[in-house]
C-alpha cells in the first residue's frame, strides 16, 4: 500500500480570450470544474498504475466535497481517512487565456486545517510501502507526516511543489526529492540539472528531476546516476505530468523494480498523461503503462 498525505482542490477553469484586469470583466467561452490538488492527484496516479492507495487529507463541507471525494473513490483511492472539516474545500481559481497563458488563485481551505497526521494517520503510514508528499498542505503537517514515515522506516517521497523553501528537519525526514527543473533551481540556486542534482544529494539519499520533455535525471548519495529520455509523443496538455511521473515512480518501487525500470515506467506513464486534456482525467490506466512500457 501507497500513503498519500497531501491536498485535493476543486480547480475552477474559466477560458478568456484574456484575463480581467481589475476592475474589468471579461466574458469567457468556457467553465469547467475539475478535480485536482496535487496530494489527490498523486493519489489517482498511483491507483491507476496499479497500486493499493490511502489517501490522508481534508475537504471542506461544501458541494466540492462531496465530488473530490467521489473522484478519488471512483479511482480505486482509499478514502477512510479523508477528514471532513467545515468550510470550503480547497480550490484553484484559474483564467486561462487564449495563450495558453494562466493566472491562478489558490484558496488552501480544509487543506490549510491539516494541522498534522493524526494517530490513525500515522498507524496508516507506519503499515505503507511509501509515502508521497508534496507541498500544498501546511509545512508543519507535512514535516509531521515525513517523520512519521522515517520512524516507521517507510520511504517518504517528496514533491517540493509549489516551490518554497524546505526546512532541513523536512529533507532529513525525506528518502527521495522528485523535483522538475525549476523547483530544483529554486531549492539549491544550481544553474544545470547536473549540479542541482549533486546540490539535492548533499541533503537527500535520492533524487530525481523532471526535465518536461526532456526525460528525467536520476542520482543516489551512493553513486548512481541514470539519464532517462522522455517518451516522444504530441503532448496536448502537460498539466500534473510530474504528478503522474511521481505517483507511477512510487507504484514500481514498491513493486520492487529496480530504479532505472522504475524511471522507465514513470515516464511512460507521464507521457500518457500529457497527450490527454486535464489533471486527474488523464492518468493512464495500469494497462496503458504495460502497453506503453513494453
Ligand atoms: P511538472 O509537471 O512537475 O512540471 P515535468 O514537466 O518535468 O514536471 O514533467 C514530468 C515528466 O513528465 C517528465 O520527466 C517526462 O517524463 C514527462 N513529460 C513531461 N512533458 C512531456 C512531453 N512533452 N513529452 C513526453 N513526456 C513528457
Amino acid at each position: 500500500m501507497i500513503s498519500v498525505f497531501g491536498s485535493a482542490n476543486m480547480d475552477l477553469v474559466a477560458y478568456a480570450s484574456r484575463a480581467p484586469r481589475r476592475g474589468e470583466t471579461v466574458t469567457g467561452r468556457m467553465f469547467r470544474t475539475v478535480p485536482g490538488g496535487k496530494g489527490a492527484n498523486q493519489a489517482i496516479a498511483a491507483a491507476r498504475a496499479g497500486a493499493e492507495v490511502a489517501f490522508l487529507g481534508a475537504v471542506g463541507d461544501d458541494g466540492f466535497a462531496t465530488e473530490l471525494r467521489e473522484t478519488l473513490a471512483v479511482a480505486g483511492v482509499n478514502v477512510e481517512r479523508l477528514r471532513r472539516v467545515p468550510g470550503p474545500s480547497g480550490i484553484a481559481h484559474i483564467v486561462v487565456d487564449d495563450e495558453g497563458g494562466n493566472s491562478i488563485v489558490v484558496v488552501p481551505g480544509a487543506n490549510g486545517a491539516v494541522t498534522g497526521p493524526g494517530k490513525e494517520d500515522e498507524a496508516v503510514i507506519a503499515a505503507s510501502r511509501a509515502l508521497l508528499l508534496q507541498l500544498e498542505l501546511p509545512m508543519p503537517a507535512v514535516v509531521a507526516a515525513a517523520r512519521a514515515a522515517r520512524d516507521a522506516g517507510v520511504p517518504a517521497i517528496l514533491t517540493p511543489a509549489p516551490s518554497r523553501p524546505l526546512p532541513a528537519e523536512l529533507l532529513d525526514a525525506v528518502a527521495l526529492i522528485v523535483p522538475n527543473e525549476h523547483e530544483a533551481a529554486d531549492l539549491t540556486g544550481a544553474s544545470s540539472p547536473d549540479a542541482a542534482l549533486d546540490a539535492l544529494l548533499d541533503r537527500v539519499p535520492e533524487a530525481v528531476i523532471t526535465l518536461g520533455a526532456e526525460g528525467a535525471l536520476y542520482g543516489s548519495r551512493s553513486g548512481d546516476r541514470l539519464r532517462v529520455p522522455a517518451v516522444r509523443v504530441k503532448a496536448v496538455d502537460t498539466t500534473a505530468a510530474g504528478d503522474t511521473f511521481a505517483g507511477a515512480l512510487a507504484v514500481a518501487r514498491v513493486e520492487g523494480r529496480p530504479m532505472a525500470e522504475a524511471l522507465r515506467f514513470a515516464s511512460a506513464a507521464a507521457a500518457l498523461s500529457v497527450q490527454r486534456e486535464g489533471a486527474s482525467t488523464s492518468m493512464p490506466s495500469r494497462a496503458d503503462i504495460e502497453a506503453a512500457f513494453a
